[in-house]
């Protein structure tokens, strides 16, 4: 199969799992997947799958990444911050969208991995930082989106409270290594309201830094 026909069919195939948000298909047919995975699996960077990247963690599965994304409805003046850098991969689709992107990983290596896939990309929107993200970011806050792309037992506090009025955050929440459920968190002038969206299953969202980095 031609690349292009490669393309052709992811993107259909977002469609089929519905994804309908012009915007969003777009920027998933425009950031190229498989420039975020390296190694034994380059060869399936095109199939709908989660796949091992370093660090025992994985880069999400192209069809989760377009639903929270979608989920998320990032406007073009939006500043939003992602946690769990991973390879780049979602914060890269973000930056098509947004106005400007931070994310968040507590592996060094995968921060740098990332920096280094951003400037080939020329993606100039993104800055990838090594910190534990369950703090969110105070200095750049408040927040118009925020990404959560490992899952928490709560929504976490601080980063609800890094959240402008009238922004949203997506979060998978539930017991690490089994379902989760994506929640969508608004939080409007009376508190915060919730939405589920259904089932998803990432790597758990780990308080500190990584052991390398220590
Ligand atoms: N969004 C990524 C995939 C994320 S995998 C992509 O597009 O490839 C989940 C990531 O969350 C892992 O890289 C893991 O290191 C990171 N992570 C887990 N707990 C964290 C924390 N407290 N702070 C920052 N990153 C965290």
């Amino acid at each position: 199969m031609s690349s292009a026909e490669q393309k052709m069919q992811f993107i259909f195939h977002l469609r089929q799992q519905g994804i309908l948000d012009e915007r969003v298909l777009t920027a998933m047919e425009t950031v190229d997947r498989g420039v975020f995975i390296t190694g034994t699996f380059a060869g399936r960077a095109y199939e709908d799958m989660p796949l091992p990247i370093p660090c025992g963690q994985t880069i999400s599965q192209p069809s989760v990444v377009a639903r929270m994304t979608q989920a998320l409805n990032v406007g073009p003046r939006d500043t939003v911050l992602e946690i769990g850098t991973g390879s780049g991969y979602q914060a890269a689709v973000l930056s098509q969208l947004a106005r400007r992107v931070y994310t968040i990983d507590r592996h060094r290596r995968l921060v740098e991995e990332a920096t280094g896939r951003f400037q080939r990309l020329g993606l100039s929107n993104v800055t990838a930082m090594t910190a534990d993200g369950s703090r969110g970011l105070p200095a750049i806050a408040p927040f118009d989106r925020i990404l959560v792309t490992a899952a928490a037992e709560d929504p976490p506090g601080p980063l609800l409270a890094q959240l402008r009025e009238g922004g949203t955050m997506v979060v998978p929440v539930g017991q690490s290594h089994s379902v989760q459920r994506l929640i969508k968190a608004v939080r409007g002038p009376g508190g915060v309201e919730y939405e589920e969206l259904g089932d998803v299953r990432f790597v758990p969202l780990v308080e500190g830094l990584g052991q390398d980095e220590i």
